[in-house]
C-alpha cells in the first residue's frame, strides 16, 4: 500500500516548474520552486517541523507542552499542523489588522488565537509582543519558537530546500532568487548552494522597496511576509551577493500574470521574487539556470491582489513603469 504516516511526512520535496510565458525574450532557464505544495500551503512548514523537532531534542518542548508564537500567517499554519500531529497545544498572538479568514484557518487546525490591538505602542501591556511574552511566562510548559532568532529556521533550509534544489537541477543551478522576510530561506538555502558549488551559485535576495535589506528605513509596503524594519538574527548578511528592491505595484502585477499565464496562483511575495529573478535572468545566457522560490499560494490574497477594486484603489492596475531597481551589491 502506498500512503504517508501523517501530513508531516509530506513537508518538503516540492516540485520545480519552468516559467514559460513571463520569461519571453530571456535566454536563461527560469525554474520556480513551488512551495504551496507543502501540506500547510507554504514554505513555512519546513521551519515549523525542524524548530519543533529540535525543541523536542533539547528538552525545551516537553510532551503535552504549548507552543506560543506571535504569528498570523504561514508559520502559524505550519506550527499548528505539526503540533496537532505531535500532541502539542498552540497559542498564536495576532494583531487585530489580520483578516478573520487567516485567524479562522489557525482555529480550524485547533490552535487558540489571541487578538491584540494594533493601535498601541510596542511597550504597552496589550501589545502583540508583550502579550506573547506574558503568555510564555504564564503558561505551564510553554515554548516560543521565535522564527526571527531560531537557528533552526535557516538550518531547516540548509538541510531540505538547499539539497533538494541541488539534486533537482543536477548541480546545474547558477542563480538562486528568493524573497527575504526572517531571512531563513535565503540564509539556509543560499549557504547550502554556496557550499555545494564551491561558491559558484549566485544568491539574490528580493526585497520590497522601503525594507532594510535593500537599504530602506522600514517605510511601509503592502507585500506580505517579506521585508523588515530591523535585522533579524536568522538572516546571515554574508550569503546574498545582491539584493533587488521591487515595488508593490510590480510585485502584484507579476503575481496576477503568474496566475493568468503560468497557471500558478501564488502570493504577492512570489510575484516580487519573480520580478527580481527576471531582472537577473535578463542579463544571463542559455546555459544559466535561475531558480526562484515561491513561498505560498494566492488563496490567501483573493480579496486583495486578485481583486480589481483593491488593486485600482492603490493605482496598481495602471501600466507599470520601469520594473525593479537593483540595489547595492553586498
Ligand atoms: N513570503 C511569504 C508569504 C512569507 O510568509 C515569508 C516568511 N515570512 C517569506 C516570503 C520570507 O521567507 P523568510 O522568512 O524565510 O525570509
Amino acid at each position: 500500500m502506498q500512503f504517508h504516516d501523517s501530513m508531516i511526512s509530506l513537508v518538503g520535496n516540492t516540485p520545480l516548474v519552468r516559467l514559460n510565458s513571463v520569461t519571453a525574450g530571456i535566454q536563461a532557464t527560469v525554474l520556480a520552486k513551488v512551495e504551496y505544495f507543502n501540506p500547510g500551503g507554504s514554505v513555512k512548514d519546513r521551519i515549523a517541523l525542524r524548530m519543533i523537532e529540535a525543541a523536542e531534542e533539547s528538552g525545551a518542548l516537553k510532551p503535552g507542552g504549548t507552543i506560543v508564537e506571535p504569528t498570523s500567517g504561514n508559520t502559524g499554519v505550519g506550527l499548528a499542523i505539526v503540533a496537532q500531529q505531535k500532541g502539542y497545544k498552540c497559542i498564536f498572538v495576532c494583531p487585530d489588522k489580520v483578516s478573520t479568514d487567516k485567524i479562522n484557518v489557525l482555529r480550524a487546525y485547533g490552535a487558540e488565537v489571541v487578538v491584540c490591538p494594533t493601535a498601541v505602542d510596542p511597550e504597552h501591556p496589550d501589545s502583540y509582543y508583550n502579550v506573547s511574552d506574558r503568555l510564555v511566562r504564564e503558561t505551564p510548559g510553554a515554548w516560543k519558537p521565535d522564527q526571527y532568532s531560531n537557528p533552526n529556521n535557516p538550518l531547516s533550509h540548509y538541510h531540505s530546500t538547499g539539497p533538494e534544489l541541488w539534486e533537482q537541477t543536477e548541480g546545474r543551478i547558477t542563480h538562486f532568487v528568493t524573497g527575504v522576510g526572517t531571512g531563513g530561506t535565503i540564509s539556509g538555502t543560499g549557504r547550502y548552494l554556496k557550499d555545494a558549488s564551491d561558491g559558484r551559485v549566485q544568491v539574490i535576495g528580493a526585497d520590497p522597496e522601503g525594507s532594510v535589506y535593500s537599504g530602506g528605513s522600514g517605510r511601509p509596503y503592502l507585500v506580505e511576509g517579506v521585508g523588515e524594519d530591523f535585522w533579524p538574527t536568522a538572516y546571515d548578511r554574508t550569503v546574498a551577493d545582491e539584493i533587488v528592491a521591487v515595488s508593490d505595484k510590480d510585485s502584484f502585477q507579476m503575481t496576477r500574470r503568474l496566475a493568468k499565464e503560468e497557471g500558478l496562483l501564488v502570493g504577492g511575495s512570489c510575484g516580487m521574487a519573480v520580478v527580481a529573478a527576471l531582472e537577473v535572468a535578463a542579463r544571463l545566457g542559455p546555459d544559466d539556470v535561475v531558480v526562484v522560490l515561491l513561498p505560498d499560494s494566492g488563496r490567501g490574497y483573493l480579496s486583495k491582489i486578485f481583486n480589481d477594486e483593491w488593486m485600482a484603489d492603490y493605482g496598481f492596475l495602471e501600466d507599470s513603469g520601469p520594473s525593479a531597481r537593483v540595489g547595492d551589491v553586498l
